[in-house]
């Protein structure tokens, strides 16, 4: 059998999603002990003490289902949101929301947007679907407010007749890049009302306190909106996977036909749902972030790099050169960050913002190989 020839079409031209490297995988191939991991900006104080417990009294039930409906953490979040029930939808990550999302609105011959250097998820949901993508060049990486950010009028310009959906990561990841509020609401206004319209919102609770909103507020006024979120970045909890969307409960109900009846595991439900009440955790993770931006602002500022602004947990670098380099030096020396040629940035690197030990040494390791690379 030729596979190649039975595979789905829209399938074939999918090259699967890098994640960053683990910290065992490297170990294994160097033998090294020590290894800081800043590849995925997950929350370096680990998962909320509160998620662990839960996580521990919930362990004796797992030979029963999880609760299929997410209950619980739903009545959790649309008590902290201030939405209704009926508009959540829960996602094992917000990744399989997203994919949802494209199952839900596009088929071959539909249409969808989003910007280069978007987050590489939608992307491989859109081609997944048959569907035709425009990917809409993004900022200049010299534009003073958002370099390589999204340009929503040329988002706007590129809707077609058969746009289904548009997607938007606010901030956007690997960029860091943030588009204020009041931009974004111009755009929304502009939006022909029947493109749905996806706000990925992984990083809003890291967003710096004058900058901060939330397009869940703009619901009831845009009802083509979509906001997702997730628990693996300030929550802590990327290895359980879990997110959600916010959305009409028209919206949802679509999604909810299509997800998998058991889409979020019992463990994560409990973890997730206790996470979301423990404010004390969740500022100490964004001081925390606080903390190492500025960090690494004041200790890579003799470097022969750039740093772009950053609304996320992370920076990106422009090394201004090859980052292939630079990438090898820092892996020999157990320090894993994440190269972002695949989303066409070869001279980039995005360094997760860690602990304040952790950053230390990447850069007293950046210092080593400063001159050899
Ligand atoms: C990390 C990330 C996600 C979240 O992925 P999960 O599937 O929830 O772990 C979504 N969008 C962006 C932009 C991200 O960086």
């Amino acid at each position: 059998m030729d596979v190649s020839q039975q595979v789905v079409q829209a399938v074939q031209g999918i090259h699967p999603y890098q994640p960053g490297k683990p910290i065992s995988e490297l170990q294994r191939e160097l033998g090294l002990t020590h290894v800081v991991k800043l590849a995925s900006n997950e929350n370096p104080l680990g998962p909320s003490p509160k998620a662990l417990e839960k996580l521990i009294s919930g362990m004796s039930d797992l030979a029963r289902y999880p609760d299929g409906s997410g209950f619980a953490l739903k009545q959790s979040l649309s008590s902290i949101l201030s939405c209704d029930v009926s508009q959540i939808t829960l996602g094992n990550g917000s990744n399989d929301v997203l994919v949802l999302l494209a199952e839900a609105f596009l088929t071959l011959g539909d249409h969808a947007v989003y910007s280069q250097y978007a987050f590489a998820v939608y992307h491989l949901a859109v081609q997944a679907s048959g569907a035709r993508a425009s990917v809409v060049p993004a900022l200049s990486a010299d534009h003073p407010t958002s370099p390589l950010g999204h340009d929503l009028p040329a988002m706007l310009a590129a809707i077609e007749e058969n746009t289904k959906i548009l997607f938007i990561a606010n901030p956007n990841n690997p960029t860091g890049s943030f588009i204020p509020r009041s931009e974004l609401q111009d755009f929304l206004t502009k939006v022909p009302e029947q493109v749905v319209v996806v706000i990925d919102e992984a990083y809003f609770e890291y967003l710096a306190d004058d900058l901060s909103y939330s397009a869940i507020d703009w619901l009831s006024r845009f009802p083509n909106l979509v906001i997702t979120r997730t628990f693996s970045k300030i929550y802590g909890l990327a290895g359980l996977r879990v997110g959600y969307s916010v959305s009409s409960a028209d919206i949802a109900d679509y999604l909810n036909r299509i997800r998998q009846p058991f889409n979020v595991n019992s463990l994560a439900l409990l973890a997730a749902e206790a996470a979301l009440f423990d404010s004390e955790y969740v500022s100490q993770s964004k001081q925390m972030k606080i903390d190492g931006m500025k960090y690494l602002d004041d200790q890579l500022q003799n470097f022969p790099l750039t740093i772009l602004p950053s609304q996320g947990n992370f920076i990106l670098i422009d090394l201004n050169k090859d980052a292939s380099q630079w990438n090898q030096s820092l892996l020999q020396k157990g320090v894993i960050v994440r190269p972002v040629g695949n989303y066409g940035l070869p001279q980039h690197l995005r360094v997760s913002i860690g602990t304040i030990e952790e950053l230390s040494y990447f850069c007293e390791i950046l210092t080593q190989i400063v001159d050899t690379v």
